[in-house]
């Protein structure tokens, strides 16, 4: 087992999303979903379960990284021994967050996901461990949910109730200029991941929110 591993997965904890509670890893968990037992909320425990894993995994790999991880191009098999452990914790957390996304998260957990991916995404495919064509989509994921976010910030921003008729007219042109030019590259960024996706299976069944670029 390399160093940092978890040494028993099946004790990693997690909480409700919704209200916080943690919840007991020896609970009922042959039901695919669960109701949390604090709030009534129903949980996906896969995708719970394989982001808890992904997010300690990713934490312990972080803490393993070296320098050779980024200087490097080297294959797994030559890197210096902690360099390997940390390509292979990275790994099981790319794993890891990959099937979290398989089953439904609420949004800031997508969120909290993507970026893992990201983040992951700039170092595996130096090391051959996956292709650099699916390190570019979750790079590109990234940018649109960031872009989707400050759309969806502004828009909520302009539709707040206007005060009075004179503020109405002159209101916030630099929001609205913004909006237009988020939404242009909203919908350029939403093209260049759909080609992506054409050329990436897995990405057919990935629960990530999505479809609000097209506006
Ligand atoms: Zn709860």
């Amino acid at each position: 087992m390399a160093r940092g591993e978890i040494d028993n997965e099946d004790e990693i904890r997690f909480e409700c999303p919704s209200c916080g509670t943690e919840i007991d890893p020896w609970a009922d968990l042959d039901a695919a979903l669960f109701p949390c037992p604090h709030c009534g909320e129903t949980i996906d425990l896969m995708a719970q379960q394989a982001l808890a894993r992904a997010v300690v995994n990713y934490h312990f790999a972080q803490e393993l990284t070296t320098a050779e991880l980024f200087n490097s191009k080297k294959r797994l098999s030559q890197l210096a021994p902690q360099s390997k452990d940390a390509l292979r914790t990275y790994q099981k957390s790319y794993n890891s967050v990959r099937l979290a996304l398989h089953n439904q998260l609420p949004a800031a957990q997508q969120r909290t996901a993507i970026e893992i991916m990201a983040e992951i995404a700039r170092i595996l495919p130096r090391h051959h461990m996956i292709s650099a064509l699916e390190a570019r989509y979750w790079a590109q994921l990234m940018v649109c949910r960031t872009a989707q976010e400050e759309y969806e910030a502004l828009q909520a921003r302009l539709h707040q109730p206007r005060p009075k008729l004179l503020t109405r007219l002159v209101r916030h042109p630099h929001w609205r200029l913004r909006r237009f030019q988020l939404k242009r590259a909203l919908v350029r960024r939403e093209k260049k991941l759909q080609d992506l996706e054409r050329d990436l299976a897995f990405v057919d069944n990935l629960q990530v929110r999505r479809g609000q670029a097209e506006l």
